[in-house]
């Protein structure tokens, strides 16, 4: 067994700087020289491998790598069974089947015998298979959503995040593949000998994500009100209640989703509540 682990990260595109400030917001201090091969960590017994998106699985696959941050779309496509150990809530998008707008098809049923362009031609054929839906698939490295006008294919499989692009390119969605979204796997043999390095990445990394949609809230309030603020304060578990110098006044600690502060903040002003401060948080481990 190798005295340090390895995971293996994208880079180059659109994972590169949401996976960098991932790993360094769990607290791992390295590195990147012009994100040549390796990284070594500075404060764990890490590397960093910096590869192709697409050839993460496999290095991970093969055991090159212990474990490794991609696209599920990236590991559906490569067919291969590792377990992924983490989801990480960034690179949210979705493989979509889209049309020319002004065609007449509504649904991908609609599509039968027609042709359809895609870089993801292994989860498209097991798509349309599966809902027994004849088509011809063509596989393109790139520049799908051209296909259609370039006369190619007369629908496309391609990734969405906004609908932008599909727009831009005179296309209309017409129903959903996959949903997908970065994620940790790790090799099976990995797994097996090495499962609390493994943990130890999933619950650092996890309580990065956990934090990022929530708020630490702090205010003052007098001690009458405080049954009316905590019917306001879910949070976490309940609320810290901590006594002030000033009699009959407390400090309320509570952890808020951050989407639901512009509703709340204005209750809680209105219950009594001052001084309140909203700050954010850095790690949550429950
Ligand atoms: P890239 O290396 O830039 O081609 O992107 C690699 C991965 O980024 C894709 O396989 C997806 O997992 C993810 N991704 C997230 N949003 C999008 C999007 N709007 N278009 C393409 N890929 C996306």
């Amino acid at each position: 067994m190798r005295d340090r682990l390895r995971l293996a990260v994208p880079n180059k595109g659109r994972l590169v700087e949401p996976t960098l400030q991932l790993l360094h917001a769990s607290g791992l201090v390295f590195e990147e020289h012009d994100r040549s091969l390796v990284a070594r960590v500075a404060n764990q017994p890490l590397d960093i491998l910096f590869v192709r998106t697409a050839d993460v699985v496999e290095f991970v696959a093969d055991g090159v790598a212990d474990a490794g941050i991609t696209g599920a779309d990236i590991l559906a496509e490569a067919g291969r069974d590792l377990p992924v150990i983490a989801r990480l809530g960034y690179g949210r998008c979705r493989l979509a089947a889209a049309v020319p707008s002004d065609g007449p098809a509504r649904a991908v049923e609609d599509l039968a015998g027609k042709r359809v362009a895609t870089s993801h031609p292994g989860i498209a054929r097991r798509f349309f298979a599966e809902r027994a839906i004849p088509v011809e698939v063509i596989p393109l490295s790139g520049a799908v959503e051209v296909a259609p006008r370039l006369g190619v294919a007369d629908a496309i499989v391609d990734l969405v995040s906004t609908g932008s692009t599909l727009q831009m390119n005179g296309l209309r969605a017409i129903g959903d593949v996959l949903a997908s979204e970065a994620i940790l796997v790790a090799g099976p043999a990995a797994l097996a000998e090495r499962p609390h390095e493994l943990d130890g990445i999933v619950l650092m990394l996890g309580s990065v994500i956990a934090a990022r949609d929530r708020k630490y809230l702090m205010m003052n309030a007098p001690v009458a009100r405080l049954e009316e603020l905590e019917g306001l304060l879910p949070g976490l578990e309940s609320p810290s209640v901590i006594p002030l110098a000033h009699e009959g006044m407390i400090a309320i600690h509570a952890v808020v989703g951050a989407d639901e502060l512009w509703g709340l903040l204005p209750r809680l002003k209105a219950a009594g509540a001052s001084g309140i401060l909203v700050l954010p948080i850095e790690k949550i481990l429950p």
